[in-house]
């Protein structure tokens, strides 16, 4: 069976929540499809001389409810069928989380591993400037996603305020301190992760005390959530990145491993501890499993062997629509990624704000008012799910398309 394209799932998840709301079917049609899909090709003068001709896009899902927000990916196997994927669920993530913004992502197809620092900046602000008419502070806000970052969203609100001739700060959020980042963005999504867990064990009647947690992936998200977890007392039994994976029955100290990848590039290897696959962790016997790597890594052929019992997804659609049937099956207690793992675009939306005031805020303001946003949702979501007697991905899909739904309808049609 052909495997089916990131855009088409995310329309499948958005239909299957359909029948739970009772929406005009215009308003239903309006949230199917992207506002805006900008696509530029654009030349980038590289160290040898040579002229390459690039490929990028921009998609806007939906700007209903504000801006739209939401990262931009350089990776060679970016398509316009996953941006427009990942659009749709940055609308879904920040209704979810009640920030003013609508959906929206970018990607350019280009391998920066193989590019130097002056090529993926001249990259960056050569795109920048092909769609500099589309963002902006009021319009459309890009953030990082794969293989860019902080540096990366430097070099583009510089180009952009090179264009307006006006400092623009908040035409993009995860940049460095020194240039109107947050305190807090780096732990933002780790700390969500966390906060969403603690929920999830809650809701279970299972202590944070000795919890058993798996984390598959150990890179910002991954890395950030253990060591937030081991904070509140869970012992972090098994981790993983591309490389393999390493498992500790009596725990591990989450800083020490990161440091540990820090200097030698994978967890596998650290000391104490026994190496195991990525497959053996996932369906490793623990009580919580975070994962934090790779889109589809829960599928249909490997949900049945999974043991926990709360499944918190820190990455972007880690679960199949077939894995959360079996696994919802089970009666595991999933938290679905546009709630797990909102962290990041909660505090995106605190720099934003901050940026627009000239006004910043120190690290535990920032991180009181995450705990807040992502408390609230969290709460909201499980009533939803508990009163529907609906997975908690249904439940925060039904909150997030109804909270879009409202703003459609409440601002009419133009003209
Ligand atoms: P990252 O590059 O820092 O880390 C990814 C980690 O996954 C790396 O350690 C890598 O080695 C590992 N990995 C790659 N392939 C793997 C495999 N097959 N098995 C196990 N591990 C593998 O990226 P990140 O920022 O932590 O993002 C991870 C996920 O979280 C992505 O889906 C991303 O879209 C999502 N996400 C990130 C943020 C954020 O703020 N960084 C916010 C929301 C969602």
């Amino acid at each position: 069976m052909p495997q089916k394209s990131p855009y088409e799932i995310a329309v499948e998840q958005f239909d299957s929540t359909l029948p739970y709301l009772k929406l005009d079917p215009g308003v239903a049609d309006i949230m199917r499809v992207p506002r805006r899909e900008v696509t530029v090709h654009f030349p980038v003068q590289m160290d040898d001389g040579t002229t390459r001709i690039f490929t990028g896009y921009r998609v806007q899902h939906s700007t209903a409810a504000g801006p739209a927000k939401g990262g931009i990916r350089y990776h060679p196997d970016v398509t316009l069928e996953e941006v427009k994927a990942l659009a749709m669920w940055m609308t879904w993530k920040c209704a979810v989380v009640d920030l003013p913004f609508g959906g929206g992502k970018g990607g350019v197809i280009c391998n920066p591993k193989e590019m130097s620092l002056r090529e993926t900046e001249n990259l960056t602000r050569r795109f920048a400037t092909e769609i500099s008419c589309f963002i902006g502070p009021m319009t459309d806000v890009p953030a990082p996603d794969v293989n860019t970052n902080p540096q990366t969203m430097a070099w583009i609100m510089d180009t952009y305020t090179m264009h307006t001739g006006k400092q623009s700060l908040a035409v993009v959020t995860g940049k460095p301190i020194e240039v109107g980042g947050s305190r807090g963005r780096n732990e933002a999504t780790g700390r969500g992760v966390m906060i969403t867990a603690m929920g999830a064990l809650e809701a279970k009647g299972m202590p944070i005390q000795g919890a058993r947690v798996a984390v598959q992936g150990y890179g910002n998200v991954g890395a950030i959530s253990a060591y937030l977890l081991q904070d509140q007392g869970a012992k972090i039994v098994a981790v993983s990145d591309s490389r393999g994976g390493i498992f500790q029955a009596d725990g591990m100290d989450a800083r020490d491993v990161m440091r540990y990848k820090a200097e030698t590039g994978s967890v596998v290897g650290y000391p104490n501890t026994e190496a195991i696959s990525n497959e053996d962790l996932l369906a490793l016997d623990c009580d919580v499993l975070v994962p934090a790597a790779l889109e589809e890594a829960i599928h249909a052929g490997n949900a049945d062997q999974v043991k926990a019992q709360v499944i918190v997804e820190g990455a972007n659609g880690p679960t199949t629509p077939e894995a959360d049937e079996i696994l919802n099956g089970k009666g595991k207690l999933l938290i679905p990624d546009i709630l797990a793992n909102a962290g990041g675009v909660t505090v995106s939306y605190f720099e934003w704000v901050q940026d627009l005031q000239t006004f910043f805020w120190s690290e535990e303001e920032v991180n009181a008012r995450l705990r807040q946003h992502v408390t609230s949702a969290f709460d909201q979501i499980l009533r939803i799910s508990q009163r529907e007697q609906v997975s908690m991905r249904t439940a925060a899909y039904i909150k997030a398309m109804s909270r879009v739904a409202k703003a459609i309808q409440l601002r009419g049609l133009y003209p």
